[in-house]
Formats: C-alpha cells, structure tokens, sequence
C-alpha cells in the first residue's frame, strides 16, 4: 500500500481536507459515505449562500434526496440512503448502505451543497501522513472547532424553528444571512465563487 497522503483543499466555507486513504478505505466499503453527516442548521444556511444552493435544498427534499432527522421536532436534516454496489477503482467491493449521493466515482454533490462534515472530516488513520510538513490534523481540528462554534451560534440564535422550517424560503434565507452575518463579524470575506469551484 502506498503512503497516505493529506492535502487541504481552500475553498471558503466550503474548505475540504482530503486523504488518499479514503479511496480505499480500510473501515468500511463506503467509507465514511456508509454513514452521511446530519445537515446543522449552519450546514443548511451554508447551503442556501451557495450559487443555486436553495433550489437545490428544496427540490432535495421535495425529491426525498434530503430528509428530516427522527424526532419530533428535527432541527437537522439528512442525506438519504441507499442499497448499492460499491466499486473503488475497478474493483467491486460489494453492496452496502450507502449515501445517495454516492456514485463510483465519488461523492456526486457540490462540496458547497455538501454537509461541512463530508468536507472536512477525516479520521485518524486516514490524517496519518508522514510527509506533511505539518500536521494535518491541525487544519481538520481548526474546522472542526469552527463548524462547531457556528452550530452552537445558530443553535442561541434559532432556539425553536417553526414546523416545516425546512421548505419556508423566508427561514431558510434568514439562516444564510445569520451565517453571512457571522462570516462577516469574524472578518472572513465571502465570495460566490469561493463556493463554484
Ligand atoms: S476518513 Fe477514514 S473511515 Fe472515513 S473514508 Fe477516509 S479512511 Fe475511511
Ligand atoms: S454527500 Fe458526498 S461526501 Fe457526503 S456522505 Fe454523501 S456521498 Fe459522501
């Protein structure tokens, strides 16, 4: 096996870390994809900032693509998932439950229509890189503890959603505004195309 490399992939909010482990995956068929992170209400207002981002999210969940979490009243949203074969490479690896989005060739999704988790997550193994001048786990800890910071804004700011927040534009514009209220007041400057890439 060739050594696992890291490389970190700056784009706004929208900034993946990205591992050579994950095409070949050691923990599961599907990787991390098996599992699909829940979209936070920041995921859901990231979203909605990108080029096209709303009437992608609405017409995901019209389409069942996006679902609301169990519970009475979700405050998150998640990627649906399916049975499929899994290929890496060209070899078939089997089928498993696996996000909808996921496709042989990887994930299909914009990474700005993308929960942050898919970007930026990577496990241990897979942030295991001997060359790296730094350590990658740096940059995957800086994103975590932003992502974090911002759901736990969202989560003061919004405490109770109305039902069917999902589908009401007014809300879900008032998300994307929040964050680029945030983005603003934390001095980071927002480009559309820091999220066309
Ligand atoms: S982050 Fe780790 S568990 Fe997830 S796909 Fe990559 S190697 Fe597999
Ligand atoms: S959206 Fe893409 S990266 Fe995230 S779980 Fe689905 S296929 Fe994987």
């Amino acid at each position: 096996m060739t050594a696992t490399r890291v490389s970190l992939v700056v784009l706004g909010s929208s900034t993946r870390v990205l591992s050579t482990l994950c095409g070949e995956c050691p923990f599961h068929v599907a990787g991390c994809c098996h599992a699909p992170p829940a979209y936070d209400l920041a995921d859901v207002a990231r979203v909605v900032q990108a080029a096209g981002g709303l009437d992608f999210l609405l017409h995901a969940i019209a389409s069942g693509t996006i679902v609301a979490e169990d519970g009475v009243h979700p405050r998150t949203l998640k990627l649906a998932t399916h049975k499929r074969r899994i290929v890496q490479g060209t070899v078939p690896k089997g089928r498993a439950l696996a996000c909808s989005q996921l496709s042989d060739a990887g994930c299909t999704l914009d990474p700005s229509y993308r929960p942050a988790t898919c970007n930026y997550y990577v496990c241990a193994e897979g942030l295991r890189d001997e060359h790296a001048p730094e350590d990658p786990a740096r940059p995957y800890a800086v994103l975590r503890e932003w992502w974090t910071r911002i759901n736990g804004a969202f989560d003061a700011a919004f405490p109770s959603l109305p039902e069917n927040w999902s589908t009401d534009r007014g809300l879900l514009l008032a998300l994307a505004a929040f964050l680029d209220d945030y983005e603003r007041r934390a001095g980071l400057a927002r480009t559309d195309a820091q999220n066309s890439v």
